[in-house]
C-alpha cells in the first residue's frame, strides 16, 4: 500500500520512492520532495510561510488579501452616509 506524502515545505505530493525523509530530535517527521525544498528548510532557514513558491504562502497570501478586501469594503461604508447635518447655533437669550 502506498501512501502519498506532501513535502512539509513546499506542499506538494511526493510521488512513491523519491523525496527524503528527515526525523528531528523531537521526533517530528519531515517529509522532502526536492534537494531545493531541503536546503530552503536546513541550509538556508528559510520558513514556507515567507517562501514565495510554497503552499502555505500561497494559502496566507490568499487570507491576507481577503483580509484587506473585507477592510476596504469597510472603509467604503462611512463614506456613504448622508450629509452632515446642518449646525445648531446657540439661540439668544
Ligand atoms: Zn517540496
Amino acid at each position: 500500500m502506498a501512501v502519498i506524502q506532501k513535502c512539509t515545505f513546499c506542499g506538494c505530493s511526493i510521488p512513491t520512492g523519491t523525496g527524503k525523509l528527515f526525523i528531528r530530535k523531537d521526533a517530528k517527521m519531515i517529509w522532502l520532495c526536492s534537494n531545493k525544498c531541503e536546503k530552503n528548510l536546513n541550509k538556508l532557514g528559510r520558513k514556507p510561510r515567507e517562501t514565495g513558491w510554497t503552499e502555505e504562502y500561497r494559502i496566507e497570501k490568499k487570507a491576507r488579501m481577503a483580509a484587506v478586501a473585507h477592510e476596504e469594503k469597510s472603509a467604503e461604508k462611512p463614506a456613504e452616509k448622508p450629509a452632515e447635518k446642518p449646525r445648531k447655533t446657540k439661540k439668544a437669550k
